[in-house]
Order: C-alpha cells, then sequence, then structure tokens
C-alpha cells in the first residue's frame, strides 16, 4: 500500500510518522516550497503526548518544550477561580507540553526525513485536484502538473483545503465569531510555577499566557501569549492568516489595567517581539470525511476554535487511529469507514464545545455571577460546578486522566 498525504503540518506529518511505524509506505506532499518555522505557541495535551512518544518522539519533545505543571482559570482582576496540576502532575502517564508550533513542525519533518527519507517529503506540491479509478488507484494533481499515483489519499492540508473544498464547494469560508486574538511571544521572568499555563477574564476579554522555554541565564524565559477580544458579529471579518501583524496600540488599552500582584499583564504585552492578528474561525463539522479511497485529516476535516488546546492534539490522534485502521482492517475502504466512524463523531463533538466556550465556561459563568469580582469564590459558584465543566471537557476531548491511562495502545501488533 501506498498513501499520498497531503499537508506537511502537525497533522500529515504524524500521519506519516504513525504509517511508517505501522509498516505502509507514504509520501507527504507539502506545497511550501521550504519549511518555515512559523506561529507561536501551542500545547500538546497528554492524549497526544501518548501518541508521540509511542512513535518514538518522547525524548525530542522533552528537549523542545516546557512540560505544563499548573493550569489556573482567573477571573479579570487575577482571583484565582480554579487551579489544577497538569500532565505527569495530574497523574496522567505522559506530560503535557507547551511548545513553540514552528518548532514541533521542524522535529516531525525532521523525524520523518530521517525514517522515511528525503525523497518521501515532497516541498512545493500544492495539490489541485484528484482523480480515482475503479482499479482503486488514486492520482493526486498538483498545481504546474506533477501527479502522483497511490492507493489512498489523505488530505491533511489545513482549515484552507483544497481537498474540502472539491468535496464541498458551497461551503464557502471559515466562520468568524467576532473574536480577535493576538498573539506573540515575550522574554519575562517567570510567573507561578514556571510553567504554569493562565487563562484571564471571560468569554469577552481573555488573556491567555504560558512559557514555552525555560529561563535562560538572564532569568527571562519566552512567554507565549494570548490577548483576545470580541466584537460584534457584524464586524466585517479579516481572513485569517497566522502571519499577518497586529498592532499592540489596538488591544494594549483594553488591558492596560490587568496588573495583578503574580502577573503583569500589560508589561507581557509590552514586551512582545511580534504580534500576529488572528481572527477565531473554525467550520461546521461535515456530514462525511471520505469519498472511496480519499479522505481528510486535521483541521482539513475538523477546524476549531483554539479553545481547551485541542486542534494540533486532535489531528495527532486523528493520524494514529488512522494508522491503525489502515493497518488492521481487510482493506483501504473499511480502514476509512472505521477510522471516520471514531474520529468524525469524537471531533465534532470538540468542535461544538468550544463554540459553548469549552472549559472557559468556568470563567464566563464566574462573569456573569460576579462581574466585579469576589470575597468567597464558594458564594459564587459551587466547586463541583466548576469541576464538573472542567472534567466533562476532559471526557469529551479523550483526555480524561483516567481513561486515557487504562485504554489500549493505538500502536498495530508489530509483524512477527
Ligand atoms: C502557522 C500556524 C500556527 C498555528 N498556531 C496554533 C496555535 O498556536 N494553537 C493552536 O491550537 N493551533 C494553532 N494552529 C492550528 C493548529 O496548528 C492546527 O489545529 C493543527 O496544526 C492542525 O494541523 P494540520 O496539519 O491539520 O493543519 P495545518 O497546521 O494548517 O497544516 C496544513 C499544511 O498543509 C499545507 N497545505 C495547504 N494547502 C495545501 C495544498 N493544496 N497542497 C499541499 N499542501 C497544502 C500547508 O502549507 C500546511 O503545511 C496553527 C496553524 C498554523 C498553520
Amino acid at each position: 500500500m501506498h498513501a499520498l498525504i497531503i499537508g506537511g503540518g502537525i497533522g500529515g506529518l504524524t500521519t506519516a510518522l504513525a504509517l511508517h511505524a505501522a509498516g505502509i509506505d507514504c509520501t507527504v506532499f507539502e506545497a511550501s516550497a521550504e519549511l518555515r518555522p512559523l506561529g507561536v505557541g501551542i500545547n500538546l495535551q497528554p492524549h497526544a503526548v501518548r501518541e508521540l512518544t509511542e512513535l518514538g518522539l518522547g525524548e525530542r519533545l522533552a528537549a523542545a518544550g516546557v512540560a505544563t505543571r499548573e493550569f489556573v482559570y482567573a477571573n479579570r482582576l487575577g482571583q484565582e477561580i480554579w487551579a489544577e496540576p497538569r500532565g505527569l502532575e495530574a497523574g496522567y502517564r505522559w506530560p503535557q507540553y507547551s511548545i513553540h508550533r514552528g518548532r514541533l513542525q521542524v522535529l516531525l519533518w525532521n523525524a520523518a526525513v530521517e525514517r522515511l527519507g528525503a525523497a518521501r517529503l515532497r516541498p512545493g506540491h500544492r495539490l489541485a485536484g484528484f482523480g480515482q479509478d475503479a482499479a482503486g488507484v488514486v492520482t493526486a494533481r498538483f498545481a504546474g502538473g506533477a501527479t502522483a499515483r497511490g492507493d489512498v489519499l489523505i488530505a491533511a492540508d489545513g482549515i484552507h483545503s483544497t481537498l474540502r473544498a472539491i468535496f464541498h464547494p458551497d461551503e464557502g469560508p471559515p466562520k468568524w465569531n467576532g473574536a480577535l486574538l493576538w498573539r506573540a511571544t515575550s522574554r519575562a521572568r517567570p510567573f507561578r510555577t514556571g510553567a504554569s499555563m493562565v487563562q484571564a477574564g471571560h468569554r469577552d476579554r481573555k488573556f491567555v499566557c504560558y512559557p514555552i522555554s525555560v529561563p535562560g541565564p538572564d532569568g527571562l524565559q519566552e512567554i507565549n501569549w494570548i490577548a483576545e477580544q470580541r466584537y460584534p458579529a457584524d464586524t466585517p471579518w479579516p481572513r485569517e492568516d497566522w502571519n499577518r501583524p497586529g498592532r499592540i496600540e489596538t488591544f494594549l488599552p483594553l488591558f492596560a489595567d490587568w496588573r495583578f500582584d503574580w502577573l503583569d499583564v500589560p508589561a507581557l504585552i509590552g514586551a512582545a517581539e511580534a504580534v500576529y492578528e488572528f481572527p477565531m474561525v473554525d467550520r461546521d463539522p461535515l456530514p462525511g470525511w471520505t469519498r472511496g479511497r480519499v479522505t481528510l485529516l486535521g483541521d482539513a476535516a475538523h477546524p476549531m476554535y483554539p479553545i481547551g488546546s485541542n486542534g494540533a492534539s486532535q489531528a495527532i490522534l486523528d493520524a494514529r487511529w488512522l494508522a491503525l485502521k489502515l493497518a488492521m482492517e481487510p482493506g483501504i475502504e473499511a480502514a476509512l469507514a472505521a477510522y471516520e466512524a471514531t474520529r468524525r463523531p469524537a471531533t465534532a463533538a470538540v468542535v461544538e464545545a468550544n463554540r459553548g466556550d469549552g472549559p472557559d465556561r468556568v470563567m464566563d459563568i464566574v462573569h456573569e455571577r460576579a462581574p466585579s469580582g469576589f470575597a468567597h469564590l464558594e458564594d459564587v459558584v459551587p466547586r463541583a460546578e466548576l469541576e464538573a465543566t472542567i472534567m466533562g471537557y476532559k471526557r469529551l476531548a479523550g483526555m480524561d486522566p483516567a481513561a486515557l491511562n487504562a485504554r489500549a495502545s493505538w500502536s498495530p501488533p508489530r509483524p512477527a
């Protein structure tokens, strides 16, 4: 079997590594002519770290990211709503990593080059169309006229997926929920544990930050942050692009008084190296991902709001589950059906939960009931209500600690 993978992002590269580990031959076709480590920080949840660890990448991840130790929700005054341990400290068998997205992509790309050989990674190939014949041969056609033939085609080509647009020509652009995100990294002194992820505010104005490097000799570490503001839904929306520069003057005033005794938000914003602006967009869950021997994966299949830190993690889960099914099922069509039967409803549930603010709903609850802050949190919301919201999301996203620790591996059995 030879698989054609479209897209050399986190989803496509993990698919290549997972297929290779399962003994399945594949080639990755990436539109960009060269790999540029784009983006800012991203969180890899323990369910995704498990999959990458089982692909033999645990040590590389540990060297490239920060093992997140704590997660905190606070209101806009910096009053703590919820604090919990994360990763190994929360009892998972695998860490959670806060990591630079571009560094993660380079790590996966390099691992794929080492294991599959450079010839199996084909930059400068933008998918333009495809065909499949009755004999089961799938042909990918690229801009510029090149073609490639294989047995199965996996489109991991992101939120603007060419293949998704061919399947669903009337779908139109991604959907914007009115929120704009400004994302950057700043070098700053460690806060809290030095490996804490913090979310403060509420649905309409939020600040998120977490370190993505250990402190250097100057005592400073690289801190990834996201400032978010919601605008009226009829505001004309700017097309999402991870590299569009944003201007600090646009949003710094919104956070000018967010100075907590444990975190100085305006100072962190003011220390930004470069700011990127991004509208919060997703797409509706699809009624189907697969036609014949062609299927969708990652953001191409289920782009979701970056709430609950699950976009890349869910792409990694897709990749591993698809490789397992291709290795174990009696035929390619049966494997794609089994892949989609599990992963499509699972990811649709996360897309829908994120539209309702996912686990961040706990900040909205506190803001609705105590917009000016609180003396005793228990008077505003019982701890059990917060816990039910947060744990409910973990179960839905596949990151309930006990269930994840207990479930069987998705590595196919090794051939005898
Ligand atoms: C630059 C960037 C930064 C991001 N930062 C964050 C973040 O901080 N937090 C977060 O939760 N999520 C972030 N995301 C989204 C997150 O990375 C995705 O949810 C996750 O990576 C899904 O990966 P993917 O491989 O499905 O899609 P993508 O990461 O979008 O990768 C798709 C790949 O396909 C390639 N491609 C596109 N069209 C074609 C074509 N026609 N032919 C061939 N190749 C094609 C693209 O060049 C790209 O390399 C970011 C995405 C990008 C692109």
